[in-house]
């Protein structure tokens, strides 16, 4: 189990909002379902047993018996069949959360990569037809590219094993890491990706081409269910002449604390902490000089500096430990993952002052003048 502290909770709250915000882009909603759920309701689909060794098990006073949830495919259904027959016009029904799951791991291991608690978004969709499902199912798997995309780490998108969840068709998003348990095989000249585990071929069934094998870490999991779980549990949909069916469901897993983790272990030296731009703790962290030094009188330009980053909406910490020399904060700042820091240093004396930028994730840095700052990062955020 991890607990998130205040910075590590920055970057989580960033990536849920960039997830939040593609899915109000498709029209998809929020909702929040109880941690909790009834072991009978997982008879009902036949997982109860078939995952035993993987849930985590509670029982309250009155000895009923329930699971920490891993997954949402039972207790989403149980709730559409409470409301009756679905009209039509009120699908297709897109709803998810952003939560803690848990599972009984047989191997906890690297942190949150593989960890007993972890933070995943769920996203259930219901459709009339399975037809219909196919169609947002692909709006779905677009959205995850997107958000894969902002992010910015390559990622490949595999044919997926349906697991323990099933379905019809399923598609993984996986990062390239050395750390990862699983083993991809892509094609070096088109697109085609497919998980190992459902690899029958050494060769690409689109091109011919050889399939080259990559170890990777999955972030992402897509489902097309069909009714497999709508039937059993009745979440059904209403035709015009009242007869009732069950509806299509797709199933759409993102592991939050994976991509927080698989991130900073791709992108992160020996020496320094790198996560994405758009999710690090902050974007800019401005050290301003030690306390009774030299460069002491350089500190009046300090608001300056975060004026200029405040107007551009640029999330900026100061590092005020001035006790601390220049030196040792900026090697602090480098372990703790921000991709920018500005040193008000020695330059900073000159005539006129100028001010070292460092990038951190590309390795450069510069000095410029305190009216460059607003160009420097103006160009920056719109680079990313
Ligand atoms: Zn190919």
């Amino acid at each position: 189990m991890y607990a998130v502290l205040p910075l590590g909770l920055r970057v989580l709250n960033k990536l849920i909002n960039l997830v939040e915000n593609e899915m109000e882009t498709i029209g998809a909603q929020k909702i929040s379902l109880p941690a909790l759920t009834s072991t009978a309701l997982w008879k009902r689909t036949d997982r109860f047993e078939s995952n035993q060794s993987e849930l985590f098990k509670v029982q309250d006073r009155h000895n009923k018996q329930y699971i920490l949830s891993p997954t949402y495919e039972e207790t989403i259904c149980d709730l559409i069949a409470s409301v009756g027959g679905l009209s039509p016009k009120v699908l297709p029904l897109k709803l998810y959360q952003i939560s803690n799951k848990w599972r009984d791991e047989m191997k906890p291991r690297l942190g949150f990569l593989r960890s007993k608690e972890f933070v995943m978004k769920d996203l259930y969709t219901f459709d009339t037809t399975l037809e219909n499902a196919q169609e947002t199912y692909e709006l779905i798997c677009n959205a995850y590219d997107n958000i894969l995309k902002k992010i910015g780490i390559t990622f490949k998108k595999a044919i997926g094993d349906t697991g323990t969840i099933g379905g019809l068709i399923s598609h993984e998003y996986h990062y390239a890491t050395d750390i990862g348990e699983d083993i991809i095989c892509s094609c070096s000249s088109c697109q085609y990706s497919i998980n190992k585990v459902v690899c029958n071929d050494s060769h690409c069934p689109k091109c011919n081409n050889t399939l080259v094998e990559q170890h990777t870490a999955e972030v992402g999991h897509t489902f097309l269910l069909d009714t497999k779980y709508t039937k059993p549990l009745k979440a059904v949909y209403r035709m015009p002449n009242h007869k009732v069916l069950p509806l299509a469901m797709g199933c759409f897993g993102l592991g939050l604390s994976r991509i927080f983790t698989v991130a900073a272990e791709i992108l992160s030296t020996n020496d320094e902490l790198r996560w994405p731009k758009c999710i690090a703790p902050y974007t800019v962290c401005v050290i301003p000089p030690k306390t009774g030094s030299k460069e002491d009188p350089a500190s009046q330009y300090i608001d300056h500096i975060l004026g200029i980053l405040n107007q551009l909406n640029i999330d900026a910490v100061l590092d005020d430990r001035t006790q601390l020399t220049i030196g040792n904060r900026f090697i602090l700042s480098r372990i703790t993952g921000f991709p920018y820091i500005i040193v008000i240093g020695r330059s900073a004396m000159k005539s006129p002052p100028l001010f070292e930028i460092h990038n951190i994730n590309d390795s450069t840095n510069c000095e410029i003048t305190l009216e460059s700052i607003h160009n420097y990062f103006n160009t920056e955020i719109n680079k990313s």
